[in-house]
């Protein structure tokens, strides 16, 4: 039976790389999605077309009984967990924090974190062999930005991604005893619609010159990070980063 992944905000950019690399690599895979079921209809379709074998479902990784949800329609769906990918981010426009103001902190602050907390949660429930599962593998898509701290644009979210950071540091030490490895990846500056949502869609081609590779990254560099730390070779790696950032 083939191994079953989720992955959430998986309908574009980083997070379609990584479902559509997963089933070519035989896992079948939970498309997370909050709103768009026609660009994660679209994801799944290409999946099939290659033979392999996708499910879209619905959930704002920031809500609860959403998340708790999902992950039920997942069993039913495709079968027992054996690998989450917590993807699902926002980025909003680019502004000091003296201009940022209580809603927007709180809605960067619960998609990329208590969304990955929540979904960690429910994926260590049923992978940990301590309740009689079959362990499994968590990564946390982070960012560079966790470590370079996105002064006078993204302070937020740079915030955001160093308590996802600090999840990853300790949750895989409270579940590596119970068969799951969790670890991180932290791109730089990719060519995805996110920088439209933060306010600068040419930012990528902008930053270029400060990058030390002189070139922004491809989804398919990050995705083929994300699953080598799915890997056996990754088999005895657990609360480690891979820093996928151009030299950054
Ligand atoms: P993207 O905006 O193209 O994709 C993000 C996806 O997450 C979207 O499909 C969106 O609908 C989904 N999403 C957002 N909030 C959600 C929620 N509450 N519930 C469910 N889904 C939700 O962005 P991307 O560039 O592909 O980013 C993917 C991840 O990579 C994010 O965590 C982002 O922070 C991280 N990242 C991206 C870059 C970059 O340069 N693009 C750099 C560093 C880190």
């Amino acid at each position: 039976m083939s191994k079953v992944m989720l992955v959430t905000g998986g309908s574009r950019g980083i997070g379609a790389a990584v479902a559509k690399l997963a089933a070519r690599r035989g896992y079948a895979v939970g498309v997370n999605y909050r709103t768009h079921s026609d660009a994660a209809d679209a994801v799944v379709a290409e999946i099939q077309r290659e033979g392999g074998n996708a499910l879209a479902i619905q959930a704002d990784v920031s809500q609860e009984d959403q998340v708790v949800h999902m992950f039920h329609t997942l069993d039913e769906r495709l079968g027992p967990l054996d690998a989450l990918v917590n993807n699902a981010g926002i980025l909003e426009t680019q502004m000091r924090l003296e201009q940022m103001d209580a809603d927007r902190l709180m809605r960067v602050l619960s998609t990329n974190v208590i969304g990955a907390f929540l979904c960690a949660r429910e994926a260590v429930r049923r992978m940990s062999t301590r309740n009689g599962g079959q362990g499994g593998a968590i990564v946390n898509v982070s960012s560079a930005a966790a470590r370079l701290g996105s002064p006078n644009e993204y302070v937020d979210y740079a915030a955001s991604k160093g308590a996802l950071d600090t999840l990853t540091i300790g949750l895989s030490k409270e579940v590596a005893p119970e068969g799951i490895r969790v670890n991180g990846v932290r791109p730089g500056t990719i060519y995805t619609d996110m920088h439209a949502s933060g306010g600068e869609p040419g930012r990528v081609d902008r930053l270029k010159s400060v990058i030390p590779l002189r070139r922004g990254g491809s989804v398919d560099e990050v995705a083929g990070a994300v699953m080598w730390l799915f890997s056996d070779e990754a088999g005895y790696t657990s609360g480690s980063f891979i820093d996928v950032s151009g030299g950054s």
